[in-house]
This record gives C-alpha cells, sequence and structure tokens, in this order.
C-alpha cells in the first residue's frame, strides 16, 4: 500500500468504534454456523417450507435455520408459492407501489482495487473525475428535469471525496431547484465512516447511508478486496456506527456473484438480525442484491465461478423478502428490464429509472463508458419505465414524506411492522403520481397513469383519507405541490 494511503487509512479506521458491537471478540458472521444450517436443512419438508412461508406472511422476520430451508426447496411448484407469498406481503406492507429514485456518481477516484469493480484504482482505462459545484448543479437540473425527487448519491473512496466533500455536495443537492422541481431526499452510497463524520452527514440531513458488504464470507472479502477495504469488520460494523452516529436509515447489500448465493442470503439476514438486537428492534431500512456485471477492462466480472443465472436471482430476491417482510428491498438498472419486472412482482419496492454512472453524464447527455463503474442492463427512460409499471398496474412513487415527517428509524420500523405503512404509502404515492404526470410526463404516460390514479384512489380503505387525498389531487391540479400525508 502507498504511503500517503497508509496514513489516509489509519486516519479513516478505527477499530475501537466497532468493539462495543462484538459478540465476545467475535463478529455476527458465523461461517461454520452459516455453512452448517444450509447443510443439515437439504431435501426440507413441504410442510415445514409451508409453515415458514405462513409464518413470513404475518410479517414475522424470520430466523437463520428458516431462511436455510426456504434457500434449499427443490420443487419448483413450492417455489411459485413462494413468488405468490412474496408479493402478497409486499402488498400487505407496502401497498401496489414502487418507489424510484435516480443514482449520482459524484467521484470516482478510489484508493481501493476491488477485483470485480471498474473504478478500482489500477484500472487505467477509466477516466477519473470528480464534479464541482457548477458540475454538479448542472446534473442536479437535469435529473430534476425528468421528474426525478430522490437520488443515491455514489462516490469512490479517497481522500478528494473525503466527508466534507460529501457533506458539501449533498448540501447542493437539496438547495438547487428547477421550475417545479427540486431534490427532496439524499440518500448516500460511499465508503464506511468513523462515528464522528456519519455525524457531519447526519446534520445535513441524509436519508439512508448505503454500504454494502459485498461478500459476508470472510475468506472470500479477503481475496476480492486489497487497499482501505480489506478490512472486513470495519465494513461489516459500518452501518451500526452510522445508526450510533443519529443516522436512523441504513442500507446493507450484498454483490451477488463473489460467493455462494444461499450464504449471502443468510449474511444479509444475519446483519438484520445483528442490527435489530444492538438498535431496539430497528433493522435495515432497506436491503440491496446487485447482481455482478461486466464492466470496463474487468475481467474478474465475468469469471466469477459464482455468477448467479436469471432464475437463481428470482429465488434468491424472494426469499429475502420472506425473510425480512417489513424492510425496503431495492432493485437496480444493473438488471435488464424483464428481470426487473419480474422481481418486482415478488416484493421488491424500490427502483432507479433513466439512471447514468458516469460521472456528470446526466447534463452531458452521452453515455460514456470510460466513466462507468460498470455496464446497465435496463436502460429505459424515467417516463418509459413509469407507463411499463403502470401498465402492470403498480403506481410509481416519488414519496419523500416519511424522512421529511420523522418517521424513520424506530418510528418507520413501528409502522412497517404492523403492516401500517401503506395506509401512509399509497396516498402519498398516489399524490406524488399526480405531480409527475402534471409535470414531467409523456402524453402516452399519462394515458396508462390517470386510470390507476382514480383506481388506487377507489381502493382507499378508510374514506375520511379518500376525501384528504381528492381534495389535494385537487390542489395539485390547481397549481399546488408536495402535498403529503
Ligand atoms: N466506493 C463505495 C463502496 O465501495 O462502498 C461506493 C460503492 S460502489 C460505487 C457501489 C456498489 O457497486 C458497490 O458496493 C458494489 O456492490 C457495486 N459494484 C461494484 N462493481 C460492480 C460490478 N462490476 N457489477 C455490479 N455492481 C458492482
Ligand atoms: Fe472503489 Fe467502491 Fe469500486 Fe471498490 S467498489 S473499487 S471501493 S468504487
Amino acid at each position: 500500500m502507498l504511503a500517503a494511503v497508509a496514513k489516509w487509512r489509519d486516519n479513516v479506521i478505527k477499530p475501537e468504534e466497532n468493539e462495543p458491537f462484538l459478540n465476545k471478540g467475535r463478529d455476527f458472521i458465523n461461517d461454520s454456523l452459516i455453512e452448517n444450517l444450509l447443510a443439515v436443512n437439504q431435501h426440507p419438508d413441504p410442510v415445514r417450507i409451508r409453515e415458514i412461508m405462513a409464518k413470513a406472511l404475518e410479517l414475522n422476520r424470520l430466523e437463520l435455520d428458516e431462511a436455510a430451508v426456504l434457500l434449499n426447496c427443490e420443487d419448483e411448484e413450492l417455489w411459485e408459492e413462494m413468488y405468490r407469498t412474496g408479493l402478497q406481503i409486499k402488498h400487505k406492507v407496502y401497498g401496489r407501489r414502487i418507489v424510484t429514485f435516480a443514482p449520482l456518481y459524484v467521484s470516482n477516484y478510489c484508493v481501493n482495487n476491488c477485483t470485480y469493480c471498474g473504478y478500482r484504482a489500477e484500472n487505467k482505462h477509466i477516466h477519473r473525475t470528480q464534479l464541482s459545484k457548477e458540475e454538479l448543479e448542472a446534473e442536479i437540473r437535469a435529473l430534476v428535469n425528468l421528474g426525478h425527487k430522490r437520488l443515491i448519491m455514489v462516490y469512490g473512496e479517497h481522500p478528494k471525496s473525503d466527508v466534507d466533500y460529501i457533506a458539501e455536495t449533498i448540501k447542493v443537492a437539496y438547495a438547487t431547484k428547477e421550475g417545479n422541481g427540486e431534490i427532496r431526499r439524499v440518500n448516500v452510497n460511499a465508503a464506511p465512516l468513523k462515528i464522528a463524520d456519519y455525524k457531519v452527514l447526519r446534520d445535513v440531513g441524509i436519508g439512508t447511508y448505503q454500504v454494502f458488504q459485498e461478500t459476508y464470507h470472510h475468506h472470500t472479502y479477503q481475496q476480492v478486496h486489497r487497499s482501505i477495504k480489506a478490512d472486513y469488520r470495519w465494513r461489516l460494523y459500518s452501518l451500526h456506527r452510522a445508526m450510533e452516529a443519529g443516522i436512523d436509515d441504513v442500507g446493507i447489500g450484498a454483490l451477488f456473484g463473489l460467493y455462494d448465493w444461499k450464504f449471502e442470503v443468510m449474511g444479509l439476514l444475519a446483519h438484520t438480525i445483528d442490527l435489530e438486537s444492538k438498535f431496539g428492534g430497528v433493522g435495515p431500512h432497506t436491503i440491496s442484491f446487485p447482481r455482478l456485471q461486466p464492466a470496463v477492462n474487468t475481467p474478474f466480472a465475468e469469471q466469477s465461478p459464482y455468477l448467479v443465472d436469471d432464475s437463481t436471482f428470482k429465488k434468491l430476491v424472494t426469499v429475502i423478502r420472506l425473510c425480512v417482510p417489513y424492510t425496503g428491498m431495492i432493485i437496480t438498472a444493473r438488471e435488464r428490464a424483464e428481470v426487473r419486472n419480474e422481481v418486482v412482482n415478488v416484493g421488491c419496492t424500490q427502483l432507479d429509472a433513466s439512471s447514468n454512472i458516469g460521472v456528470g453524464t446526466y447534463s452531458q447527455k452521452e453515455v460514456d463508458y470510460s466513466k462507468q463503474q460498470f455496464i446497465l442492463g435496463d436502460t429505459r427512460t424515467l417516463d418509459e419505465t413509469i407507463r411499463d409499471l403502470a401498465e402492470m398496474g403498480w403506481i410509481t412513487s416519488f414519496c419523500t414524506a416519511d424522512y421529511r415527517c420523522g418517521r424513520t428509524g424506530e418510528c418507520f420500523m413501528g409502522i412497517a411492522k404492523k403492516g401500517k405503512i401503506h395506509n401512509l404509502c399509497m396516498p402519498n404515492a398516489i399524490l406524488t403520481f399526480k405531480e409527475y404526470l402534471l409535470d414531467y410526463a409523456s402524453p402516452e404516460t399519462v394515458r396508462a397513469g390517470e386510470p390507476l390514479i382514480e383506481k388506487e384512489l377507489q381502493a382507499l380503505p378508510n374514506p375520511e383519507v379518500r376525501r384528504v387525498v381528492r381534495e389535494m389531487l385537487d390542489r395539485i391540479e390547481a397549481g399546488e405541490r408536495d402535498l403529503f400525508l
């Protein structure tokens, strides 16, 4: 490791901050326990599988042995039942809505050398760059003009994109307005931070902080990561530290394709269980399951022996839905449109659209592979995505109300676990969808979307809520914006 990077690492990594979270000096991923649970629960009894499905349908979080049973299911008819159960759970918790957002890559300088990532330091085929304030404003305007209200801002790990840079760029994102449009929630995907740095981001008002563990398997983790990211525990406890710092909503994830998919699903569940046990029942706000995609000059991404095919992908998404019924699940544009449509129907709750994953590429209106982290599978515009979803009966939500009303962390989980969050989600989805149709949609999308608004309005169970939403819709028609429950 270069001396300058080693110095930077010593300033970043504070192992003592993990210690309060360890269990007698050990972390919460017990590789042999997970392997053993997967081995002893092979060829599961259909009766047991159905009992576990019933437990999930009551919105109970599953235990590791129960997840192992589902993961080992060999009967395609039972898998079909699980897909249907995943969708039922989704309806029960969140209703017929999908939240949308856009990724915004802010800086692609990186000191790390993750074997699978186009942005790894050794990759000389990538054009390194970082947005200035003016460039960032241009990106935000381009996104706002598409209709986006929620962002995930993404940063490589580098002294040039330290916490102060991240905080400044978030402030610019919130401050940049265009016509009726503005960004109302900024989530972040960046490197693990120390507690003091998380507090800086809490104070600028971030939504969710996401860190993906990539692989929970200790040995594989060590093989694919070098430089700062080689510290498994610093990453594993990154979101414990974020919560300790007062960031209420955190997002976990595993990069599928690095190791055995069943092990990774068990890892995500173990992570959820540990967060819940240490933070009064509050687990991750979202779970992500990116799948390894080709990247410029990155052969590993296509050669890993653990790549996951489409049908296995649908299974793993379904098991995650059943394991943690009340948590948001994100399917990104890494996946092709057909795959996204499939997994929306087994329980995903959020997707990105019109995505560009190069630095500066929204305002330049060009796809430049030399600035991209990997290659995208779904290049539909936001308008096309929304229309396709509307034709499938899903209303697209731009809602940011929970975060702005303080319904985060414990408060959000309390409502979600009781299966009551949809009482707020559906009205807010209808209201923000209406804004989109008025301000940004093509005539075809308006034709697909308007009947859905009426249908979902009629389906709201509470007559008083229906009346209030109807009145708000009239106010939006008359020009008001940003109305929510
Ligand atoms: N540098 C930060 C970090 O590593 O935490 C930001 C993350 S990176 C820009 C966002 C995520 O992209 C990573 O956590 C990883 O899961 C995912 N990723 C990296 N290479 C990928 C690839 N070839 N295909 C799909 N996803 C990839
Ligand atoms: Fe850097 Fe993140 Fe890519 Fe690793 S995954 S090389 S840390 S940008």
